[in-house]
């Protein structure tokens, strides 16, 4: 059976955590953390990033700093991961769902200004699959009414945008006020199985990202010599992961692009070989507007209607391999459906019931995608 994901060791991670283990320092905000960091803040230009013990504890940062009183509400699509939502529901916000584009799952940006009431605080878009969503149209709507921006950009590891207005190239999470990383281990790159990333663009929200980090303390400041003693100033919770963990991910940074070149090929590769049947109609390929760069998290197909999918999953399991679909639209899921306010959403169905993810992960060889991509061609062929 070829997996649809297998975490990828790139040899160094052992090493990394035995020297976190010996340097007798295992709690968070160690060396290793501070080393991960600091590679972001340089890589990627974000003013401040903290480590988190998952990308769903990197959003729930984001939420509290958003600062939302009850009844304010949050826009975000309906098509994504629960964290999205749970994040700003625990702060007792209203979620608005959006729905996705026509031409992928990314929020539609057009749709913005009718979702804005009186109460509206933030719009949270997700990068799905990597793929920026279209941030100048919504980073103009959030200024014209004054609105946060939180990127859930948990898939967005080492993607662009790249304005068509100014040309200028920016990370995915750099744009936002604020933004979330994942490195939970069916990302690009992981901090042992589970682990995230605030990124806090907006330098009123420095100070207090790292308090909520810290326990509702001002310990980092007490650590860097600023106060000469530290105390309880604000809410927080335990959101540092271990030194164990930022090990872990430290060897997978100092191979990010070996892992990013490995990525593209496969996903490259599938492009290639499965083009001719999308040509024919048999369903659609990952879509990449010119704003956007491609950084090989996910390869997807979307098919023409839910029985068809059904069909070629069940296939290529018979055949030894591993596709999946995924995110029910969470506007009527179980727990939020009677909360919903009851408009249809119907790109994000559309992609709920005819969207399959291919295996894609490093150790996946070329043989394997010819493998599925021949298997593929013998479905149709059949
Ligand atoms: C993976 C993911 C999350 C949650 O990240 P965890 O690290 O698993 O908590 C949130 N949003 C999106 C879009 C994701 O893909």
């Amino acid at each position: 059976m070829i997996p649809f994901n297998k975490p990828h060791l790139t040899g160094k991670e052992a090493h990394y955590m035995y020297q976190a283990v010996y340097n007798g320092k295992l709690s968070g905000n160690g060396e290793f953390t501070k080393r991960c960091q600091r590679w972001f803040e340089q890589r990627y230009g974000f003013r401040k990033t903290l480590l988190a013990t998952s990308g769903t504890d990197a959003l729930e940062m984001c939420a509290m700093l958003c600062d939302l009183k009850p009844g304010d509400e949050v826009i975000i699509p309906s098509y994504t991961f629960v964290s999205t939502a749970l994040a700003f529901l625990r702060e007792g916000a209203k979620v608005v769902f959006a729905d996705s584009m026509k031409r992928n799952p990314n929020i539609d940006a057009e749709l913005l200004e009718s979702l804005i009431t009186s109460r509206t605080r933030v719009i949270a878009p997700v990068h799905y699959a990597g793929v920026a969503c279209d941030m100048d149209a919504i980073m103009a709507v959030a200024e014209k009414h004054n609105l946060l921006v939180v990127e859930d950009a948990a898939q967005a590891i080492d993607s662009y945008y790249q304005s068509p207005i100014t040309n200028h190239q920016s990370p995915l999470g750099s744009i936002g006020h604020l933004a979330a990383f994942s490195f939970h281990e069916t990302k690009n790159i992981t901090a042992g199985g589970e682990g995230g990333l605030l990124v806090v663009n907006d330098e009123r929200f420095v100070r207090r990202a790292e308090i909520l980090w810290e326990k509702g303390t001002n310990r980092a400041e007490f650590f860097r010599g600023e106060v000469n003693k530290y105390g309880w100033v604000d809410m927080g919770s335990s959101f540092l992961p271990s030194e164990v963990n930022a090990a872990f991910l430290w060897a997978q940074l100092e191979n990010l692009d070996d892992i990013q070149a490995k990525r593209r090929a496969l996903w490259e590769t599938y492009y290639k070989q499965l083009a001719p049947l999308a040509e024919q109609g048999h369903f659609s390929m990952p879509d990449l507007p010119d704003y956007a760069t491609n950084n090989a998290h996910m390869f997807y197909l979307v098919f023409p209607d839910y029985e068809k999918r059904t069909a070629f999953i069940k296939y290529l399991k018979e055949h030894g391999v591993g596709a999946v679909f995924h995110y029910l639209s969470l506007h009527s899921s179980e727990y939020y459906h009677t909360r919903h306010d009851g408009r249809a959403l119907p790109e994000c169905d559309r992609y709920a019931d005819c969207l399959v993810r291919l295996p894609l992960f490093y150790d996946l060889s070329l043989d394997e995608v010819a493998y599925i991509t021949n298997t593929i061609r013998e479905f149709y062929a059949a």
